[in-house]
């Protein structure tokens, strides 16, 4: 059984301790950081599968801690407080918390939101294993990891599909290469300017058949790079 890891970003210790009890009780894992600056890194560092946020911590506040993990991660994010005040703020700001619990609170109430949450992103997070990108000869199995044209698998890198697939999944749509590192190499990326560029090429070299004029991987110049869905375009 995988065991589900919540990150408790709290500074009041008695608070964090007593959500700690409940989750641990469900069978949940748990971890705790008491001031905004740890949490973000944690969060960065291990992904946990939720997050219950104060807002008041030490060093970073709540809302600046929600607004960065919201540019890189899809966990969600379950906000606590204490004033009524601060959950407008939230909402006037729109950092794309998950949910908000006022303090004080039921530890049972918030227990049945942390597992209502985790449902939902597992859901959705099946959703998208489960897809077939499917561009005519070109398809990527998400799952598998494994690409195809015309049937015939196409050996990758594991680099090289999760770019293939984060461009695919953004098909029509321009990403920067910001986006791409990010998305596919997030904190772990240690290239320099040419990374990206050596990848798509490799990508290009292995899917498209004329890769000085590719059918798939557009490059938008000064930009970045677009996925075109393939056979109907020219
Ligand atoms: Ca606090």
């Amino acid at each position: 059984m995988s065991q589900e890891l919540i990150h408790i970003i709290e500074d009041e210790n008695e608070i964090a301790l007593l959500i700690r009890d409940y989750l641990e009780d469900d069978g949940f894992q748990v971890m705790i950081s008491t001031d905004g600056q740890s949490g973000l890194e944690k969060t960065i560092e291990k992904k946990p599968d939720l997050v219950i946020l104060d807002l008041m911590l030490p060093k970073i506040d709540g809302f600046e801690v929600c607004r960065n993990l919201r540019k890189d991660l899809d966990i969600p994010v379950i906000i606590l407080s204490s004033k009524s005040s601060d959950m407008d703020k939230v909402l006037a700001l729109g950092i794309g918390a998950d949910d908000y619990v006022t303090k004080p609170f039921s530890p049972v109430v918030l227990l049945a939101r942390v597992k209502a949450h985790l449902r939902r992103a597992s859901k959705q997070l099946k959703a998208v294993n489960e897809d077939v990108l499917n561009f005519g000869e070109l398809k990527i199995y998400t799952e598998s990891y494994s690409v195809t044209i015309d049937d015939v698998e196409i050996a990758m890198t594991n680099k090289e599909f999760e770019l293939l697939k984060y461009l695919a999944q953004n098909a029509g749509r321009v990403v920067s290469k910001d986006q791409i590192i990010n998305a596919v190499w997030g904190n772990n990326y240690f290239g320099d300017d040419n990374t990206v560029p050596v990848h798509m090429y490799k990508i290009r070299e292995k899917i498209e058949k004329i890769p000085s004029k590719p059918k798939y991987i557009q490059t938008v110049w000064g930009i970045g790079y677009k996925f075109i869905g393939g056979a109907s375009h020219e």
